[in-house]
């Protein structure tokens, strides 16, 4: 399949667009020189969607050989162009730069792109200051104004250039030349932005007649809001536009936000305009798309809500949804601004079905939420975070991730499919290293560990030697196996046989957990060869200890009680609420469990799987409770499977309360882990890593999206996009 180009893809309805063609298994190219689009977009979305779906190429329109190599490089079926400069104050101090970057860009992309299908981000600018008789505001009024005479001179107001001058670039500059029709319409914008935007609604039919090349010329309002991922939103250097303005004032990074001007002819005397969530304007951007490529004729339309909504609505709707005062002052009107925007988006609704939904208030918590999560914008994450699972500071080094890796890459073999291994000694009937024969066990089979590191005759030591200590190593280790089939594993078992292995962990938890000496039954899963396994057939093990055990188990339960000390509180049923109150980490949310990278991830991959309520053990879990967990658990390893085009390799721990008979009000957890890094990538765990804090190269936020992704991929299989080959 083609992909498609989204040119100006790391800025922010550009990001919108393009993570929705990506979340609907589409192959994008997004073109982008950066200067206002973003770096961590860019970085998301490789990093996610994989090389197979998404590619990247750094390139600004105006250099037209780098422009050519771009379409040398890649088969595209059409084009949503985004890459513009697009703020009405600036056009007017800059307007040559304008003309260069909306116009002469432009015709770049025209003569290179030549007859592709194209969807061209435009603005409501391009109306100018209308008539309240003209509001809401048809794509026809502006034909309908010059029939009516039109305006004898431009409407530009001050700029730091004429209108004329503006003719004189555009004469001097572009090949299609301007009827008289066209120069009227370029009179009505009031700014430097939208005589540019309709420079290239002109340019735009011209091409047509000349390549054929059909397109859609989106004409916005104000675009609003951010993706429900949480994970991309709206993000200016410097912030000129209303919105974010106002929810920095929330957040504290600003003192005040400064209406400018409060004597329109408007009902409250602040400027009117339609806001439109990003989400919705982003389908409208595909959903022209594939107008176009279905045969579809060329067509200009209005995308907004149709509802005006002045700056003092906008504050008042922002306090309501933030919880904060946002203070407020009143200055002169912004050079350029007309009083009044409001769309008639019918004829998109007429011919696309494309209307909006989202209420400005749900489109004020999108943006509010993705302010309140990433209060500095875009940012790659390099920071200490206090992992409480563990009792202990993690350095997070996203940008580690990117490190040019010169050492050894690792083989992920793939799926065994020998369904019986006559030299496995864990296949039924077959013999162990001790001469035991295993029986022919249908089901799950849980037997003494042959070589256990923990046994009930341990010779007895107490002794010390200056600072040393010694004591008896006394305890149970059983090797759980989860089922006859030598070729499955714990993500290839059916349901049904994953709630027997979920069962046979509660069964096994409870027994050991019944012997008076034994205080903690740990279970537990090796898989794979990166993490020191090399028997393939499904199996964990328990280890059950007299001593509770030093490295997870005795933090968490100081832990787990200093917080309850300090509010009164589970710690996992604050962190669970936490995580489920951001989202961005969330990988499985059921009626009983959730999954989620935890916010300070040790490692790259680390997933916690938890139940919603407040259960000790698995024995406190009911039949449903535990079939949940066990789709759930299911759900994460499928998608890890996926996401590493191989069987995972991991360690799992069920982490439960001790059965020493202390009433801690314990919450359980299952953590998996590994020291994969990427595919083939192993994490080495030397250095600071063992001496210091452990080190995760790898932001959680992305990581949780990753696997998000891999896990919808294995649910929905796309068209051969396999993410790493
Ligand atoms: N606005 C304002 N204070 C600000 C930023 C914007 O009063 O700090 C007003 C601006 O004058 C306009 C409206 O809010 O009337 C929307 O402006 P924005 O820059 O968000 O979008 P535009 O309509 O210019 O595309």
């Amino acid at each position: 399949m083609d992909a498609v180009l989204v040119t100006g893809g790391a800025g922010y309805v550009g990001s919108h667009t393009v993570r929705r063609l990506l979340e609907d298994h589409r192959r994008v190219v997004v073109l982008d020189d950066l200067s206002t689009g973003h770096r961590e977009v860019v970085t998301l979305f490789e990093r996610v969607y994989g090389p197979e779906q998404f590619c990247f190429e750094h390139v600004n329109l105006l250099d037209r050989s780098a422009l050519a190599s771009v379409f040398e490089g890649h088969d595209f079926c059409g084009i949503i162009d985004f890459a513009a400069r697009t703020l009405v104050g600036e056009s007017q101090d800059e307007p040559y730069r304008y003309f260069e970057n909306n116009v002469i860009a432009f015709q770049n992309l025209l003569d290179v792109g030549k007859g592709l299908p194209i969807v061209k981000s435009s603005t409501a600018a391009t109306y100018g200051e209308p008539r309240a008789e003209h509001i809401p505001l048809k794509e026809s009024y502006l034909r309908e104004w010059i029939a009516d005479g039109g305006f004898e001179n431009s409407q530009l107001m001050p700029a730091a250039v004429d209108f004329e001058m503006l003719l004189g670039w555009y004469k001097k500059h572009i090949v299609f030349k301007l009827c008289e029709e066209d120069i009227a319409l370029l009179k009505i914008p009031t700014n430097v932005y939208g005589i540019t935007k309709m420079m290239d609604e002109c340019m735009l039919r011209y091409a047509e007649q000349v390549t054929g090349g059909r397109y859609v010329c989106l004409r916005y309002f104000n675009a609003a809001g951010a993706d429900s991922s949480r994970l991309i939103g709206e993000d200016h250097d410097p912030e000129t536009h209303l919105i974010p303005i106002v929810l920095q004032v929330a957040l504290g990074q600003r003192e005040r936000m400064t209406v400018f001007g409060d004597d329109y002819a408007t009902s409250d005397g602040t400027a009117v305009r339609d806001y439109i969530s990003v989400v919705e304007l982003a389908d409208a951007h595909i959903k022209s798309l594939d107008m176009l490529l279905a045969g579809g004729r060329s067509a200009t339309y209005n995308l907004g809500r149709g509802q005006g909504v002045s700056v003092r609505e906008i504050l008042e709707a922002a306090r309501e949804v933030t919880g904060h005062a946002i203070p407020e002052t009143i200055g002169p009107r912004r050079s350029g601004d007309p009083a009044t925007l409001i769309a008639d988006a019918s004829r998109i609704q007429r011919d696309m079905g494309w209307a909006t939904r989202e209420t400005l208030h749900e489109t004020l918590e999108s943006a509010w939420h993705w302010h309140r999560l990433h209060p500095h914008g875009y940012r790659v994450v390099q920071e200490e975070r206090f992992n409480p699972f563990w009792n202990r500071w993690v350095n997070i080094a996203a940008h580690r991730a990117d490190r040019p890796w010169r050492g050894e890459t690792q083989l992920m073999e793939g799926s065994d499919d020998m369904a019986y291994d006559p030299e496995c000694y864990l296949c039924p009937g077959n013999t162990r290293a001790t001469g035991d024969v295993n029986p022919n066990y249908k089901g799950v089979w849980t037997f003494e560990n042959d070589f256990p590191t923990l046994v009930w005759d341990a010779y007895q030591t107490q002794a010390q030697l200056g600072p040393y200590l010694s004591r008896t190593s006394r305890g149970v280790c059983e090797v759980v196996v989860y089922a006859p089939n030598h070729a499955q594993r714990l993500s290839t078992l059916s349901l049904g046989a994953f709630v027997q292995v979920v069962d046979a962990w509660a069964e096994i938890y409870g027994r050991l957990g019944d012997v008076p000496e034994i205080v903690y039954p740990l279970i537990f899963e090796n898989r794979g060869t990166v993490m020191g396994n090399s028997q393939p057939h499904p199996h964990g093990q328990v280890y059950a200890y007299c001593e509770i055990p030093d490295l997870m188990v005795k933090p968490q339960l100081a832990m787990f009680e200093s917080h309850r000390e300090k509010t009164g509180r589970c710690f996992v049923c604050d962190a669970n609420r936490v995580e489920a109150g951001d989202r961005r980490r969330v990988i499985v949310d059921r009626s009983h469990v959730m999954a989620y990278v935890p916010f300070a991830a040790q490692f790259p991959y680390d997933v916690i799987i938890v139940p919603k309520v407040h259960a000790a053990s698995l024995l406190d879990l009911d039949g449903e409770e535990r079939c949940d967990l066990a789709a759930g658990l299911r759900d994460v390893l499928c998608g890890l499977d996926g996401l590493f085009a191989a069987p995972y390799h991991y360690t799992l721990a069920l982490m439960q309360a001790p059965t020493d008979g202390v009433d801690r009000s314990y919450h359980m957890q299952i953590h998996i882990t590994s020291l994969l890094r990427g595919p083939g990538l192993r994490k080495h765990v030397v250095g600071a890593d063992i001496f210091g804090n452990l080190i995760n190269p790898s932001d959680p936020d992305m990581t949780a999206q990753e696997i998000r992704w891999a896990m919808r991929k294995e649910k929905q299989p796309p068209m051969n996009t396999d993410k790493h080959g």
